[in-house]
């Protein structure tokens, strides 16, 4: 298991915009629920002008994410703003990821490489 770190977040982010937006998605007031899954996925909704599911699984050397939002860009400000508030440290209690999450974010998942 790797550590996540903000230089991870970077490589994973498409562009600086991203960045940036994710700094704004990663407001803890923003997200109606927040787990992290005993093997690591880090998931939540996201409630902004719409309510997304988003989860991350930050494992290495791969990782999986996915949201629900229409974004072309992945990983999205969502997923990127999710790990943001792992890296700045805001506690996200032990949840097992719940089988609908998973269905639902399925059709966006996308995976890239860790290193
Ligand atoms: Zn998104």
């Amino acid at each position: 298991m790797a550590t996540l770190t903000l230089d991870v977040i970077k490589r994973f982010a498409p562009d600086n915009k991203s960045l940036k937006s994710a700094q704004e998605v990663a407001d803890p007031r923003k997200w109606k629920v927040l787990g992290s899954d005993p093997d690591g996925t880090l998931w939540g909704e996201y409630s902004g002008s719409s309510t997304y599911s988003i989860y991350v699984s930050a494992s290495s050397p791969s990782s999986r994410s996915g949201c629900s939002c229409p974004s072309r860009k992945r990983p999205c400000k969502h997923v990127l703003g999710l790990m943001l508030l792992e890296v700045g440290g805001h506690p996200i209690p032990a949840k097992k990821l719940p089988d609908y999450f998973v269905d639902e974010v399925n059709s966006a998942s996308y995976e890239s490489t860790w290193e």
